[in-house]
């Protein structure tokens, strides 16, 4: 895995960097490193050497949401660390234990992207405004139903899960990029995919760290020119009767 850093804390591994980027995230903390999402199988030993290098345990294991390309080491990760805690939304957690219903409350679209029946249990369920170490969780639904994202408090680092992709172009989930179209494809619900970007940016984040593709400093406009593009091609959507 290609390996770059970003600031004091943040470490971006990323599987097939130039065909189909795939990332995950360490993040160093006090007591250890916080490893965001588990990528595709067979990233386990790629991740445990970043740590290794860096000379901290991973003391946890954080998903931003149970699609494949998050959570695909997880498993053996999990053999490999018995003691790292284990923590996701309540909601996505259960598409790990293989239900897919959707609740009533919901909006009834189609669930996207592919999803991965995990065997390891989380250890803890995370909500909107909980704090994990130096990171706040922000809840983010739309690309799926319990998508978070997580916000490091000590230098405003975003690490936003799919809430938005920077290959081939930053874009809100759900906003078809044709050279990288998957995460849009994989995307649930496009109006809640909004509102959850609004809410990421009301945030001026120093620094935007997605699932796919590049970390982005200074990220303001960028992410505003984003939103901009999202309501009017989601309004044209919906004009066409889409
Ligand atoms: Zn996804």
């Amino acid at each position: 895995m290609r390996i770059t850093s970003h600031g004091q804390y943040l470490y971006q591994l990323t599987r097939f960097p130039r065909i189909f980027p795939v990332n995950c995230y360490l993040v160093k903390e006090q007591d250890g490193l916080t490893l965001i999402d588990a990528a595709i199988p067979g990233c386990e030993k790629d991740i445990l050497n970043a740590a290794r290098d860096l000379g901290l345990p991973v003391a946890r294991i954080i998903l931003t949401h149970a699609h494949l390309d998050h959570v695909g080491s997880l498993d053996a990760l999990h053999a490999l660390l018995p003691a790292a805690e284990i923590l996701i939304s309540a909601r996505d957690a259960r598409f790990l234990s293989g239900d897919m219903s959707l609740d009533p409350t919901e909006p009834q679209t189609k669930l996207n992207g592919a999803y991965q029946k995990i065997a390891a249990r989380p250890t803890r369920f995370v909500a909107n405004g909980d704090r994990v170490g130096s990171l706040q969780v922000i809840s983010t639904p739309g690309h799926t139903p319990g998508h978070i994202a997580l916000f490091d408090t000590r230098d405003g680092s975003l690490i936003a899960g799919d809430a938005f992709q920077t290959r081939a172009g930053i874009a809100v989930s759900g906003v078809i990029r044709p050279l990288f179209p998957f995460p849009a494809m994989a995307t649930w619900n496009r109006p809640l995919a909004l509102g959850s970007a609004r809410k990421l940016c009301g945030l001026n984040p120093s620094r935007l760290a997605v699932g796919h593709g590049d970390v982005l400093e200074h990220p303001i406009e960028a992410i505003e020119t984003a939103i901009a593009v999202a309501e009017r091609t989601f309004r044209k959507e919906k004009a066409y009767g889409a």
